[in-house]
């Protein structure tokens, strides 16, 4: 066996990489502790110090000693709580792994102990354990990080490096948790003084005063998860990444795929290469994410990751349409920042554009300009002479519209107009009267669809979007049970294995849902008499074992049901394949089936279908 010391190397290898490592454990068991007030104290990049003060529960004799055990928590008791977790700690090992490569003094008092505890370890080893005059609450300071593993302490990083990552591990925690007040110290002089306050305050406090006219509110509130925070406006996308926050159950998190949504929110709105800044607080019910899978507990998995994806979708969309009828927000307003959603509810009046109908061009020199309505079915203006114009003064000016005709309509369908409807099937695409001369495609290497639009051109991966276009027909097919089938002359014998038959008599309903006809299934084979529209008689065979073992082996990633997974499989061996020549009619058709599903940016696999290119960037490429 190991000696206790290496093994608590080993683990610690995981938890602690860094002084930044550090940071986060200590600050994440500070507000467990359901402290107010959180100072962290960092000298020299968190090489020589790491200190962190809180003013939170404290801890019995007894527990300041227990903490330091390896899978000592009081943050769960059985397994089953691991699935309602209101803690960011849950496994017992930062304490020990800490103190086991470094030197940790630790004081702490719970509010109702006249006296508290003052413990010294080093190197997992306890130095001295006294009781002493402390305030309420918690402090640790980590000194001397990996004193005695010299490896690991030579590997870190330049002072700059690391204290970028402490910082980035501060801010997190602290754009998590703005009812705390955070401070942070180092080398002696205060780096950011927080004070208590909401979402918006405690962004701003951190980014700088100027960042407050750069964000949209983002509100959602659904039965699978509840969404909050802010966008910046698309004009002020950057060049890098930075600013770019998810927050779950108030825990920051990395997804690619959420990301990924919120770029696609972004669809057409950023310069090339630009990114935008978001802070994303979503809530979700502890039972349906499994923050267990990634040591460093960063990455999450969510049961229902699609719906997710497009919910932060639409309300990113919906709250980036809105911003310029939202008034600037004050951030010194309180947390409920949801103005612009009381708009939602109101209905939208058609401006009231008033036409002077004694106006008359040819009578007095006309000071101003008419204008006619919206609506274009009201010219009454220019009837005749007699124009009651009277010179305007500056102070009375509203007497020019006094006595006008009252045209007012107003337009109670408001509801139906919907960013939604402004995707890309209407807009990228040019005008129906140019459409004929202009909207050609043409296909390159038997793999690309590239066709002309408005700002440029957009090039389409012919096998992703004939996935995609299959998959919603697919879906569609099943969910209202109206897929038509060809029926066969001679009906198919298909042999299965008898696990392979299992599957396809409990798939039985949604195959026959697609366009499936099942004469017989039999223990060792099916006879097959109706195929769905767009299967041929060949493709049947590896269609359904392409569908079966994808099945088996569940495809890679999480699926709503099974029909969702018997769409992309029968999608992916149906759709047609790079290397496939098609014709004018069959690009168009492709073209047009892709932008009419409802998500056509990405293959059902998440990859991206299209991309456009603008003609400024082409301009740019001839610019050399
Ligand atoms: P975990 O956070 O996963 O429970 P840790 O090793 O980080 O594991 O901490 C072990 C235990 O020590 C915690 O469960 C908690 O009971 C106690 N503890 C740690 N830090 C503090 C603190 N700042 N205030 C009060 N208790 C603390
Ligand atoms: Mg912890």
């Amino acid at each position: 066996m190991l000696p206790d010391h290496v093994a608590n190397q080993i683990a610690a290898g995981e938890v602690v990489q860094r002084p930044a490592s550090v940071v986060k454990e200590l600050l994440e068991n500070a507000v467990d502790a359901k402290a107010t007030d959180i100072k962290l104290i960092i000298k020299d990049a968190g090489k020589s110090l790491v200190q962190v003060i809180d003013n939170g529960l404290g801890m019995s004799v007894t527990d300041s000693r227990l903490c330091f055990e390896r899978h000592a928590t009081s943050k769960i008791r059985v397994a089953e709580d691991l699935f309602s977790l209101h803690t960011k700690g849950f496994r017992g090992e930062a304490l020990a792994s800490i103190a086991a490569i470094a030197h940790v003094e630790m004081k702490t008092r719970q509010e109702q102990d006249e006296l508290g505890t003052h413990l010294i370890i080093e190197g997992s080893k306890f130095v001295s354990q006294d009781v002493a005059v402390l305030p309420k609450g918690t402090s640790f300071s980590v000194k001397n990080l990996f004193f005695n593993i010299p490896a690991r302490r030579n590997f870190l990083k330049s002072d700059t490096v690391e204290h970028r990552h402490i910082v980035d591990e501060f801010q997190r925690v602290a754009l998590a948790h703005p009812n705390i007040h955070f401070t942070m110290y180092h080398n002696g002089s205060e780096l950011f003084n927080l004070p208590a306050s909401n979402f918006r305050q405690r962004i701003v406090n951190i980014f700088s005063g100027k960042t407050n006219e750069k964000l949209v509110p983002v509100q959602e509130s659904t039965e699978i998860v509840g969404i909050q925070g802010f966008v910046s406006k698309p004009e002020f996308a950057k060049k890098n990444r930075g600013e770019q926050f998810f927050f779950v159950n108030d825990r920051f998190i990395k997804s690619g795929y959420l990301h990924h949504a919120i770029m696609a929110a972004y669809e057409g709105l950023l310069k090339d290469g630009c990114q935008p800044s978001y802070f994303i607080y979503l809530d979700v019910p502890p039972n349906t994410i499994d923050i267990n899978i990634h040591p460093t507990k960063t990455e999450i998995k969510f049961d229902d990751e699609h719906a997710l994806y497009a919910i932060l979708r639409s309300s990113i969309k919906h709250s980036l349409g809105q911003f310029n009828v939202a008034p600037v927000l004050d951030f010194d307003r309180d947390s409920n920042l949801d103005t612009p959603y009381d708009y939602q509810n109101k209905e939208a009046s058609m401006p009231l554009i008033q036409v002077d109908a004694n106006f008359n061009p040819f009578g007095d020199p006309a000071p101003t300009k008419s204008y006619t309505s919206g609506s274009g079915s009201h010219s009454s203006s220019h009837s005749g002479g007699g124009s009651s114009y009277r010179k305007p003064e500056p102070s009375n000016w509203e007497s020019l519209y006094v006595g006008l005709k009252q045209d007012t309509e107003t337009i109670t369908e408001i509801q139906d107009i919907q960013f939604e409807s402004e995707e890309v099937t209407g807009s990228l695409f040019e005008e129906k009267e140019v459409e004929e001369a202009v909207y050609r495609t043409y296909q390159i290497h038997k793999k690309y669809i590239v066709s002309p639009i408005k700002s440029g051109m957009v090039i389409i991966d012919q096998q992703r979007a004939h996935q995609r276009v299959l998959y919603e027909q697919f879906l569609t097919n099943m969910t209202v049970n109206q897929a038509s089938s060809q029926q066969l002359l001679f009906p198919l014998n298909l042999y299965f294995s008898s696990s392979e038959i299992s599957l396809i008599s409990e798939l039985e309903q949604s195959l026959v849902n697609t366009g499936f006809v099942f004469e017989e299934v039999n223990e060792d084979s099916v006879v097959i008499s109706g195929l769905p529209v767009n299967v041929t008689e060949s493709e049947v065979s590896i269609l359904l074992e392409q569908l079966l073992s994808d099945l088996q082996d569940g495809i890679p990633e999480s699926s709503f049901s099974q029909n969702d997974t018997i769409a992309k499989s029968m999608a992916k061996s149906l759709a047609v394949k790079t290397g496939t020549y098609l014709t004018e009619k069959e690009q168009e058709n492709l073209v047009n089936g892709l932008f009419a599903c409802k998500e056509p940016n990405v293959s059902p696999f998440h990859k991206p279908t299209f991309i456009t290119m603008r003609v400024e960037d082409l301009d740019k490429k001839f610019a050399i």
